[in-house]
């Protein structure tokens, strides 16, 4: 609950003309990667290892990294190109015209880098914060603070924004989710040794906080208990990251006077008031259990114990951007422990991030004109259409599905719309009041626009061009109910992209990426929207049938593995990615193919075929390295399998793969032919 938690809608998380033009030019063209290959590893036993294992061995995972791969180290030489475009900005801020771009995101990193001042501050930066829950003497003061607090997207004990109408898409509406202090549900209520530390350790970073902030040490300890007491009710009326997946678990589309009947103690007509909301519009309440128990906390709970769990939101939200011992005490428990990272990133980077974070479009858009050509975007556009039309042809000869549910499919991916490297409208941020006097107080500004900015979407029809992931980050998405498949700039960099490699290194590597975001919109919750976004049944009985238990066998050999502890994969938890990255690697290996068609067969690459070109770039790309140490937190939250099963996982399956390396029956990377999964 500590991001900013805005537009509520599930993001889902990659042979043109301008090849063309470099080949007639004959310029060279990268390939893969050959000194990052372990020779000494065998391709059929371990792929993970024979395609990137030298790089990850001769590469050991910085200290502030929990990840690490050449992709992890191109989305950090991103931000070194940020950091010159933001301290040249910050330099020349005071000389440049007030709401410019460069003045905005100038001074704004310019605060952020002030550490004496941030320092000489300290916990009075939040005194606007504190004094507003100091001074609730009532339930209703109590509501006018909850508002006044999600107006700076400091969004307890709910988050609230907007999102698509899954009956209505081309409408927007308001939505409330859960939200809890801990990253999920179950690290309340877990019995193992870890969690109960996890839970102690929890208690003692809130005690240190409130101690940081002014209590005293008994004070702070009974503070801790306090919020665990709220937060673990609150978990326990909230649904698992996995019952999470079904869309159907959080469609609960309501008229206020009926949310105002679960939580009879909390004036929602106030509230949308408060941000500028209709109360009006029509309102989905993703957990109505959450809300049922926010009643009961409403009822139960004293004032003064409100104060203090409102207390400790705002410590959670602001500690990053408050003075030097804040900032050390959320390391050390949100990184250093729950996370394994090592070491904190330097100041500059922080600021970096948090810049793309928090003005994300008016740093992208300076970014783009630095970077991106519009050959490259013109490239992947092409790739994108190629890699389409691949699942296209593979739907209409998929054997197990009824032409009545092919027909459906069909419509529905002729209305992907992709987009790619940068947003054709850049939001408009002249209402941001920026100063170099007080970093909070930026941050502050910075999270009231993106609350205004989101708020403003609720009751109108659908805004098509907006982006969920700012332009340089190293990601891309799928939005079932836009049905859009959306690949920002900074993912397109070299392993993963390069105007100037080969096809073969470019379909491995962006092209599974693009396949798994279209994929998205077939797998176990893409399945469930049609081709207008609305959330809808498009199958046929049997054909989901069929979905449902190609997409068991998944499951299975996802559950099946395990990571550092001896702890194992969730399939059902990773079942969607895993569906992905299985019809990703295909349909971006079958538009490999086919844009060989009809040219000169491309050259092999020191003894590697093309399509060898394709899996090892396949396995470079996505070769991330994780701290076993972190694997745990990983396995149990994050829907992504580990990088070693996410390369290896599709590729067991794929007779594609078997035939390109010469691999026998009975290899670890082949499966029995049995137990081979295949969805598309
Ligand atoms: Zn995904």
């Amino acid at each position: 609950m500590r991001f900013l938690h805005l537009g509520l809608a599930a993001l889902l998380c990659a042979s043109c003309f301008c090849a063309f033009s470099l080949y007639a030019q004959n310029k060279p063209l990268h390939g893969i990667d050959i000194n990052d290959i372990d020779r000494k590893a065998n391709p059929c036993q371990d792929f993970y290892e024979f395609a990137n294992g030298t790089w990850r061995a001769n590469n050991p995972i910085p200290p502030s990294m929990v990840m690490w791969s050449k992709r992890w180290a191109a989305g950090e030489s991103t931000k070194e190109v940020l950091h010159g475009i933001l301290e040249e900005a910050a330099a020349h801020s005071s000389s440049t015209p007030a709401k410019s771009t460069d003045r905005l995101v100038g001074d704004y990193y310019g605060a952020c880098m002030d550490e004496k001042q941030i320092d000489a501050q300290g916990v009075k930066a939040l005194n606007r914060e504190l004094e507003l829950i100091q001074s609730i003497g009532s339930v209703a003061d109590l509501e006018r603070a909850i508002a006044r607090l999600h107006e700076e997207a400091i969004f307890a004990p709910f988050a609230f924004g907007s999102t698509q109408d899954p009956h209505n898409p081309q409408q927007v509406i308001a939505d409330a989710a859960a939200g809890l202090g801990l990253p999920e549900r179950d690290y309340y209520f877990k019995d193992d040794d870890k969690s109960k530390e996890t839970r102690q350790k929890y208690l003692e970073h809130v005690a240190a906080m409130f101690v940081l902030a002014g209590s005293d040490k008994a004070a702070a300890a009974a503070a801790a208990q306090v919020v665990m007491r709220m937060e673990t009710a609150l978990a326990g009326a909230s649904l698992t990251n996995v019952e999470l997946r079904d869309p159907y678990a959080t469609d609960h589309k309501m008229k206020l006077d009926e949310v105002q009947k679960l939580t009879p103690d909390f004036n929602w007509g106030e509230y949308f008031r408060a941000l500028s909301v209709d109360p009006r519009v029509a309102f989905n309440v993703d957990q109505p259990k959450f809300m049922q128990e926010f009643q009961r906390q409403l009822q139960q709970t004293s004032l003064s114990d409100w104060k203090t769990y409102l207390t400790w939101q705002v410590l959670l939200t602001a500690a990053p951007a408050l003075s030097t011992p804040f900032v050390q005490e959320d390391f050390a428990f949100n990184h250093q422990y729950l996370q394994v990272t090592k070491e904190m990133k330097p100041r500059w980077k922080r600021c970096v991030e948090f810049t793309d974070a928090d003005l994300g479009e008016a740093l992208g858009k300076k970014y783009v004109e630095k970077t991106f050509s519009p050959e490259a975007k013109a490239r992947m556009q092409e790739m994108v259409k190629n890699i389409l039309l691949a699942l296209h042809d593979d739907i209409l000869t998929l054997t197990w599905m009824s032409n009545e549910t092919k027909q459906k499919a069909l419509e529905k991916l002729s209305t992907f719309n992709p987009k790619v490297g940068y947003p054709d409208k850049w939001k408009d941020y002249s209402s941001v009041e920026i100063t170099r006097n007080s970093y909070w107080n930026d941050v502050v500004e910075a999270r009231r626009f993106a609350v205004r900015d989101d708020a403003q979407l609720i009751g109108k029809p659908v805004d098509r061009l907006r982006w969920g992931m700012t332009t340089p980050t190293s990601n891309a998405y799928y939005n079932p109910q836009l049905n859009e498949i959306v690949f920002p700039a900074g993912i397109l960099l070299p392993p993963m992209f390069d105007v100037n490699a080969t096809d073969a290194a470019n379909y491995g590597g962006i092209g599974p990426v693009i396949g798994h975001e279209i994929s998205h919109g077939f797998d176990d919750q893409g399945a469930k929207y049609d081709a207008t976004g609305e959330l809808k049944d498009w199958w046929t009985p049997a054909d989901y049938k069929e979905f449902q238990s190609r997409g068991q066998c998944v499951v299975d050999q996802f559950s099946g593995y395990t990571v550092a502890g001896g702890l194992h994969e969730n399939g059902k938890l990773v079942l969607g990615e895993s569906i992905g990255d299985l019809g990703g690697v295909k349909l971006a290996y079958l538009a490999f193919q086919k844009s060989m068609q009809g040219k000169p067969r491309p050259p092999d690459q020191d003894g590697f075929t093309p399509e060898q070109q394709f899996f090892v770039s396949w396995g470079q790309a996505r070769g991330d390295e994780i701290r076993p140490d972190a694997q745990r937190q990983f396995v149990l939250t994050n829907p992504h399998p580990v990088s070693k099963y996410r390369v290896i996982g599709p590729l067991c399956n794929l007779p594609e793969f078997q035939k390109a390396f010469s691999c026998k029956a009975g290899d670890a990377m082949v499966r029995p032919v049995e137990q081979r999964c295949t969805v598309w």
